[in-house]
């Protein structure tokens, strides 16, 4: 695939992608595929669609017709996009929530890179690895569900889900078979893993102020401590628990790495993972 020459502007020839959501004005997923593309010298650019909820299938049809290469998928069509595509990944099946669009020829191919990207990141970023370990997740919707059932896929003996709502919870915890139950707050002091994946701590998240179920005290040396939330970068409660001697992980490495999942699945190059964290610290001055 020829490149563009540094500064020019996409044109007929080039292959697009983009995000789809709404919000979408804020994604930091045009900057990371751009950045992909730029430092692997390919004629391809990737930008925002905002598609307010309900406009999923119109959104598919228009990648169809216009001959998107690919979609990533964000609020609030996850679970709708993955009732549309033509075929699912295994992972986007169990999960009934895409992230990824792929076209495959005239069929669009859905998948989830979330739980792959935090995997990753976990390794790379805490050198923790989920075989054999014991695991709290914080939260049960989409983000949870996706790091639930990698966690469960990697090896973890033991995932337990924590969550206001217990129906949810149960229904995460089911994704990880025999591994996965339903639990609460003060089992984070056993485990070797505690995740974060509901947006408390977000900057302009829905409590302000607010922190995560389990008290940063009851943490300690030893634990790999994990927030999805990535703006900002580090949490109040995520340095809380750093204060407390756990290593400790933001969710810009997800962020990271389930974007260059999706590169590779698109255009079938290694992503430039390291200019592409780069690329989204800047974005958030980090
Ligand atoms: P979601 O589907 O809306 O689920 C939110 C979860 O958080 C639910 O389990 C909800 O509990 C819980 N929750 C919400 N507000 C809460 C509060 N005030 N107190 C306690 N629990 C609360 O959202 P999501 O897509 O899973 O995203 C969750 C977070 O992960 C967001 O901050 C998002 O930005 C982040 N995320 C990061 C990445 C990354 O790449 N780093 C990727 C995806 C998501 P109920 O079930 O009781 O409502």
């Amino acid at each position: 695939m020829a490149g563009r020459p540094a500064g020019a502007w996409p044109g007929p020839s080039t292959t697009l992608v983009g995000v789809m959501g709404d919000p979408v004005a804020h994604s930091l997923s045009p900057l990371l595929h751009n950045t992909a593309f730029a430092e692997l010298g390919l004629d391809w650019a990737s930008t925002g669609f905002r598609v307010p909820a309900g406009g999923a299938a119109g959104a598919l049809e228009g990648a169809r017709s216009l001959g998107l290469a690919g979609l990533s998928v964000t609020m609030p069509h996850k679970a709708a996009v993955a009732a549309l595509v033509d075929e699912r990944t295994s992972v986007a099946a169990r999960l009934e929530a895409v992230n990824c669009v792929i076209r495959r020829g005239d069929r669009l191919v859905g998948d989830n890179t979330d739980g792959e990207g935090f995997v990753v990141s976990l390794r790379r970023g805490a050198g923790f690895e989920p075989d054999g370990r014991r695991c709290v997740v914080l939260g049960a919707g989409g983000a949870a569900r996706a790091v639930v059932l990698a966690l469960a896929e990697a090896g973890a003996t033991e995932i337990v889900v924590v969550n206001r709502s217990p129906e949810r919870a149960s229904r995460a915890a089911a994704l990880a078979g025999p591994a996965g139950r339903v639990g609460q707050p003060g089992e984070a002091v056993g485990a070797d893993l505690v995740v974060n994946a509901t947006p408390v701590g977000m900057a302009g998240g829905p409590a302000p102020g607010e922190r995560p179920a389990v008290d940063p005290a009851a943490l300690r040396p030893g634990q790999v401590v994990a927030d999805l939330v990535y703006h900002p970068i580090e949490t109040p409660w995520l340095a809380a628990a750093r204060s407390a001697g756990a290593t400790t992980l933001g969710g810009l490495g997800m962020l990271v790495h389930q974007a260059a999942a999706q590169i590779l699945a698109w255009t079938g190059e290694e992503p430039p993972v390291r200019a592409m964290w780069a690329a989204a610290a800047g974005a958030l001055g980090g």
